[in-house]
């Protein structure tokens, strides 16, 4: 027999050598493409403090990195012989000359004598619906401008969107070469690399935010505090917005993946409960999405404190909160 208990030691201990290899090196002196458009004082806060990745990081990384690889051979399959270099599983790393950006495509694609960088990203349903509604996240687009600037791909770059969970909704957008959204993107790298030669952090940039409500250093942010500040006169702010949906999303791919309650799910519903609460929101839209919040009245009965009172001392040892309920449509 097979000493499964040892061979499961052995594996578990060979885990973090694949962690500081290829792929999943820590890469805190570097930026990447996909960084280069998202909240600077985020992106460098995580590189000050990047730690290891962490087997769970790992992967969720993974199951992106080999569905993004059985997507490239999708596409192999449907362009002509020879229109598609792919880098597949062995991406190339292209670098820029004098700042730290850096970038790995997952290939190119050469279609009526043009050349386009080639970039795969997977989403899970609710993101792939929303981005193919509302068009992609603003740092999306700045990473396929980037890669298109590095590998000299002048004529822009095909991302093609595939939801991770059916490999039927596919979606292309084409991102045509924008010389100046290039240069802005290279400022950017070179302000976060001071930055982060310096060990300070650069303002928040809310805008470019994948969501402040889950930002560490949401405490610790003078944009995020402003913003929060003065609310849209017309109705809650689309940060909030934003940030509500994005709960909502997790929300969702949760109740859609496991069949009881969480620790993870019922702390997001708390968080969405709150930012509902402190933003006196009772009913919130978004979508197809709809979350109603009812207050109520609950009473609980403290029976320890019962059995050694008299009953005539109920009353005092009634305790009066103020449960919220919440109620979701999804609209599927
Ligand atoms: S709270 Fe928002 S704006 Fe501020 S650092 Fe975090 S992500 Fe950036």
């Amino acid at each position: 027999m097979l000493d499964t208990e040892s061979i499961r030691n052995l594996l578990v201990a060979a885990v973090p050598d694949l962690l500081i290899k290829g792929q999943l090196q820590n890469r805190n002196a570097v930026i990447g493409a996909s960084e280069v458009g998202m909240c600077a004082r985020l992106v460098v806060h995580r590189k000050l403090n990047e730690t290891a990745v962490d087997p769970a990081s790992a992967g969720r990384m993974l199951r992106g990195t080999a569905l993004e690889n059985a997507c490239v051979q999708i596409i192999r399959e449907a362009f002509p012989t020879g229109a598609v270099k792919a880098t597949g599983a062995n991406q190339r790393e292209l670098r820029h000359a004098t700042i730290p950006l850096v970038c790995h495509p997952d290939g190119e694609l050469t279609l009526d004598k043009k050349k386009y960088a080639l970039e795969i990203k997977t989403a899970d349903p609710n993101a792939f619906r929303s981005y193919v509604k509302n068009g992609l996240k603003v740092w999306y687009e700045d990473q396929a401008t980037v890669q298109a600037g590095l590998a000299d791909n002048l004529d822009g770059t095909l991302l093609v969107l595939v939801d991770s969970s059916n490999l039927g909704n596919i979606q292309p957008f084409h991102i045509p070469f924008d010389r100046g959204r290039y240069l802005a993107m290279e400022a950017r790298a070179a302000l976060m690399a001071r930055h982060m030669a310096e060990g300070t952090l650069p303002e928040g940039e809310p805008d470019r935010s994948w969501g402040c409500s889950k930002c560490p250093l949401r405490g610790d942010c003078a944009a995020f505090t402003l913003r929060m500040a003065t609310p849209a006169a017309d109705g809650p702010d689309p940060l909030l917005v934003a940030d509500l949906t994005q709960l909502l999303d997790d929300i969702k791919a949760l109740e859609d993946q496991i069949a009881e309650p969480s620790e993870e799910l019922e702390a997001s519903k708390k968080q969405l409960k709150e930012s509902l609460a402190n933003n006196g929101l009772a009913v919130f839209r978004a979508g197809s999405y709809r979350v109603t919040v009812t207050p109520g009245v609950k009473e609980t009965f403290d029976s320890k404190a019962f059995k050694t009172a008299d009953p005539e001392t109920y009353a005092k040892f009634v305790k009066v909160t103020n449960p919220i309920t919440m109620r979701f449509n999804w609209g599927d």
